[in-house]
């Protein structure tokens, strides 16, 4: 029983969770029917939770290619390209994402996940220093493990705090890879990268930024944050993913280094484990032109984002610091969250449950996540449902509680 012990804590808090008979964890689509509605249930549901940013995973164009794809080239590659070979497809989406970045070359890995283990495992090494934003993605951690290096955290978004942390290093700075997220998952809040990109490089450590929630999300032409800010150039790395506004799967690392090239001999995330099926890679490839071809996805995106969180902060829910593709909405506790996360299904709105610890600092929220394929209707259904659920439960007025303080009770980022 020893090994299962653990699992059993695991079981243990998912009973507990599951005992008012809501199951957030059986919760299974019978039928996608665009990228924004969703049959549950035997109900129709306006998905709200998807990471679907440009609205891609039913495009036309990005189907066919994808089909022609599997008829012409096979449903999978049946093994990694080291051992197994590339296929075509595999450098073409490499060049033309090099090309989108105007860096020097690319890598694609089976996910995003794996993007983080690979490239992060293979940089750095016991003794090498990985100094991340605290409130970065799992996969980075994990990377930062698995590479064996001294973990370091430094405060959310607090560019002060990076460079202090550095400067203590003293000469193991030259060791150091600094990790940021471009737009971070759980409450779609931007890193200062023009800060975070100055100290990086005068303390003479490298950067990485994992674009995966600003991908087609951010800066002019979609290339994300470090566009945004105009850093393009000062970024060691960019990681990213193919599962959001590119609507598929897979993950991705862009450099304008040369020792990028090295990475593939030394990375075991991509040496030991199948290459990204034929498919998949076509419809990214399309997804990618899409992207680049029109812009106005990633105007309606904004508009919808800009809506959203502007209509729950009206309500006086506590939102996360600032609009986004990802509006997080803070709640007291876990049994209100998950009670509001049902109510909102049966109101016909599916969002994300986020329990602890999954949520920055420890609290439980309820996150949407918005797409450019969602109307002007549906945004107004999504708030038409929040609202009712504002009315009906009893939050404290920090929370945008009947009792709350208004509008200025969301306004002011983290909830206690
Ligand atoms: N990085 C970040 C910041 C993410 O949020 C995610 C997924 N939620 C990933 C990486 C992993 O991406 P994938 O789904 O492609 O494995």
């Amino acid at each position: 029983m020893g090994l299962f012990a653990k699992l059993e804590t695991v079981g243990r808090a998912r009973a507990a969770i599951t005992a008012a008979g809501i199951d957030p964890f059986s919760t299974t689509f019978e039928r996608l029917e665009s990228p924004t509605r969703g049959v549950m249930n035997g109900r129709p549901v306006l998905l709200a939770g998807t990471n679907n940013y440009l609205g891609l995973t039913f495009d036309a164009g990005c189907i066919a290619a994808g089909c022609r794809a599997l008829e012409e080239a096979g449903t999978g590659t049946t093994g990694s390209r080291m051992a197994n070979g590339s296929y075509a497809g595999h450098r073409r989406l490499e060049e033309e994402l090099a090309d989108f970045y105007g860096m020097r070359s690319a890598i694609v890995f089976s996910t995003g996940f794996l993007a983080n283990l690979g490239m992060i495992a293979a940089l750095a090494a016991p003794g090498d220093v990985t100094l991340i934003d605290a409130d970065c993605h799992a996969s980075i951690y994990d990377g930062c493990r698995l590479s064996g290096a001294d973990i370091i955290r430094f405060r959310h978004n607090d560019a002060a705090d990076l460079a202090k942390r550095l400067r203590r290093l003293g000469s193991r700075v030259a060791d150091t890879l600094v990790i940021v997220e471009g737009i971070y998952s759980m409450l779609g809040d931007r890193a200062p990268l023009v800060e975070i990109t100055a100290a990086t490089r005068a303390a003479g450590a490298l950067l990485m930024v994992d674009e995966a929630h600003a991908l087609g999300v951010l800066g002019e032409g979609g290339r994300g944050r470090a566009e945004e800010a105009g850093v393009l150039d000062q970024v060691d790395f960019i990681v990213g993913t193919f599962s959001k506004s590119l609507g598929n799967i897979g993950g991705y690392c862009v450099s304008p280094r040369p020792e990028l090239e090295w990475v593939r001999y030394a990375s075991r995330p991509y040496i030991y484990t199948a290459s990204p099926s034929p498919g998949t890679i076509a419809a990214t490839r399309a997804a990618l032109q899409q992207l680049i071809a029109r812009p106005e996805l990633r105007r309606r995106l904004w508009e919808n984002a800009a809506r959203t969180y502007a209509g729950l902060r009206d309500m006086g829910f506590a939102l996360g610091p600032e609009p986004g593709p990802v509006v997080g909405v803070f709640l007291p506790d876990a049994e209100t969250t998950l009670g509001m996360w049902h109510a909102l299904l049966r109101e016909g709105v599916y969002v994300n449950l986020v329990l602890p610890p999954a949520a920055p600092g420890g609290g439980s929220l309820l996150r949407i996540s918005l797409s450019a394929a969602h109307t002007a209707a549906e945004i107004d259904l999504l708030l038409a449902a929040f609202a009712v659920l504002r009315e009906r439960t009893d939050l404290p007025a920090a929370f945008g509680g009947r009792k709350g303080t208004g509008t200025d009770a969301g306004a002011g980022g983290m909830a206690p």
